[in-house]
């Protein structure tokens, strides 16, 4: 039995980063950056108004200054000619400052009787006027790897970067194990269930950023799972559930060490999630989950996550590990690290859940958070602060 640490080691030594791929910018919401990206031009590219009002020159602003008006820039649409003294430009935002101009009085400001502009109020210090290259200049890069959110990509367009490098997507093949799993919608003998992590799993590796795909159930026979796997052509992650353990129908190590599985651990000293097994199968790196619903969707945020991260060019990915202060007593920990669904309030206190059974879904999906217990933590009274990772 190893560590969570050392198995998520030997996880990341499996994996390897995607390759490139070009995306319109209207298809890379979500995406990983995969290379740094430059402006190819300045923004804003001139001088431009931040405001409706007159553009004039700073050194001619002062309460109750008249000006001529001799022309008007909006939108799009410069002023083709020159300020001179004592002279004003009707602007409107977004505009490209006149040259020889250097501020926009607000129109709140300005009285205008037909060409002739009057200063009324005091316009203050603000000349009103974004600097060419103000929000960015040509050149002037978004670094990678970065997850593009909605706003990164308003910059990326800004930019003038109509495609985007970005990490592919890695499939993932997920195996559901056992005879007495059939899919939701189906209709179960007596003596069978529904299939539920492998729905949970497909949701949650997507959020990873992955693409997953669900084959069909494989019995609890080694013909069934050599079928399985041989339909896993083309993925880069191959993820079974169940059928781990040790148990008469816990076919998945036989079957795969069969199939030439290069092996490298097989179970992990945490709670749920023990036989959890990994390795590479013919070149594909390869994860089996233990099949308790819970078990298997811990197991996803422990170990699946960072291996995502590393196939999309995240070099060594960190759980983002925050502290919350128990709200109740709980019991020490036993020798290995547990992963206990907990629900965080929204004043910030922290409830462990009392039962941690790894079959139950409705605790689970009530849960925010997972604390994290290592191996022997002692008992723990209420205003202690605990570890947690949100789920
Ligand atoms: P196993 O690891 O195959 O021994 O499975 C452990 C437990 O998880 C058993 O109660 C299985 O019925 C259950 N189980 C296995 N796979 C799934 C699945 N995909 N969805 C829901 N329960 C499962
Ligand atoms: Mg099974």
């Amino acid at each position: 039995m190893i560590s969570v640490s050392d198995a998520r080691d030997a996880l990341l030594q499996l994996t390897r980063e995607m390759e490139i791929e070009h995306v319109p910018l209207a298809q890379a919401a979500g995406r990983v950056l995969a290379q740094e990206v430059s402006a190819r031009r300045d923004q804003p590219p001139f001088s431009a108004s931040a405001m409706d009002g007159y553009a004039v020159k700073a050194a001619e602003v002062e309460l109750h200054a008249m000006f001529q008006v001799i022309g008007e820039a909006a939108a799009g649409h410069s002023f083709d000619g020159e300020l001179r003294p004592g002279q004003a430009v009707r602007i409107f935002t977004g505009a490209p400052v006149p040259r020889g101009a250097d501020f926009v009085v607000i129109q709140e400001d300005v009285d205008r009787k037909k060409e002739l502009i009057t200063i009324l109020s005091d316009p203050g210090p603000s000349s009103n006027i974004r600097p060419r290259g103000g929000d960015f200049h040509s050149g002037d890069s978004l670094a990678a790897p970065r997850i593009l959110r909605p706003a990164d990509l308003a910059l990326l367009a800004s930019m003038n970067i109509a495609e985007v490098p970005v990490r592919r997507r890695p499939i993932v093949a997920l195996i559901s194990t056992g005879d007495e799993l059939v899919m939701p919608g189906g209709i179960p003998g007596p003596d069978q269930i529904i299939a539920s992590n492998t729905f949970g799993l497909k949701a949650m590796l997507e959020d990873f950023g992955a693409e997953a795909r669900i084959l069909p159930i494989a019995a609890d026979t080694e013909a069934a799972l050599r079928m399985a796997f041989s339909l896993t052509a083309g993925a880069d992650l191959v993820v079974t559930i169940g059928g781990a353990s040790v148990g008469d129908h816990d076919l998945v190590a036989k079957v795969a060490g069969d199939l030439g599985m290069d092996r490298s651990f097989y179970k992990v000293a945490m709670r749920p999630g023990k036989p959890l097994m990994a390795g590479r199968l013919g070149g594909t790196p390869m994860v089996g989950l233990p099949g308790n619903p819970v078990s298997a969707m811990v197991c996803g945020h422990v170990f699946l996550w960072p291996m995502i991260q590393t196939m999309l060019g995240f070099r060594q990915p960190a759980p983002k590990i925050m502290t919350a202060r128990l709200s109740h007593e709980i019991s020490a920990n036993g020798p290995r690290q547990h992963y206990m669904r907990a629900e965080i309030s929204a004043a910030g206190d922290l409830t462990v859940f009392s039962n941690q059974d790894s079959s139950l879904l409705s605790v689970l999906s009530t849960a925010n958070a997972l604390v994290i217990r290592p191996p022997n933590d002692p008992a723990h009274a209420p205003g202690d602060m605990l570890s947690y990772i949100e789920i």
